[in-house]
């Protein structure tokens, strides 16, 4: 079982290209068929958890305009976005593809936010130039205020709604911070 790394991609473009990017993704009723992507293009172990069909309706279904569309899911990466989408498979995998050749062929504005919790780290994914650019750094880690554990939390998580793995209270937030930053906001107010 690999780790698992857990991604949310943002994608904007024609709504057809954006689909046809989409079915590049495993979905859930094509992960126990091993050869049901077989001469397709695809992603090498990167999964959606939604059948196809159900995907295809809930965001495709009702568009009307050829303009330009941008959609928003979650995505599995076994490992990391980097080996699933940058590395892809070895060589003798024809089928997978990379994300730099999905954008080309498909012009969709892609982003992803990852992160891992097993090894701690996160990644940023963002289109520049019709390229995607990577970025991966250590997920953060923050001091509880109560008992002084220091934990890895993921950036994507709001400091109050994170519970302490050893004390239980919910005290990663720094209440000088909290007391200045209000301050701040009321001064902005004024303006
Ligand atoms: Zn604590």
């Amino acid at each position: 079982m690999p780790n698992w790394c857990w991604g949310y991609i943002e994608l904007k473009g024609k709504p057809k290209d954006v689909e046809n990017f989409c079915k590049l993704f495993v979905f859930e009723d094509e992960v126990d068929k091993d050869d049901s992507k077989k001469g397709q293009k695809y992603f090498a172990r990167s999964f959606v958890h939604q059948n196809w069909k159900d995907f295809k309706k809930e965001y495709f279904g009702d568009i009307t305009t050829e303009k330009e569309w941008d959609i928003s899911f979650n995505v599995d990466f076994a490992w990391s976005c980097w080996s699933c989408l940058f590395e892809g498979y070895p060589d003798d995998w024809k089928e997978c593809v990379t994300l730099k050749w999905a954008i080309k062929k498909y012009n969709v504005n892609v982003k992803i936010e990852t992160e891992e919790g097993g090894m701690g780290f996160e990644e940023k994914i963002i289109t520049r130039n019709k390229k995607p650019t990577y970025d991966s750094f250590d997920m953060p880690k923050h001091i509880c205020q109560k008992c002084g554990n220091e934990q890895m939390i993921a950036s994507s998580y709001d400091l109050e709604d994170v519970e302490c793995y050893e004390c239980g209270e919910y005290s990663f937030v720094d209440e000088l911070t909290e007391i200045v930053k209000e301050k701040l906001e009321k001064i902005k107010g004024k303006k």
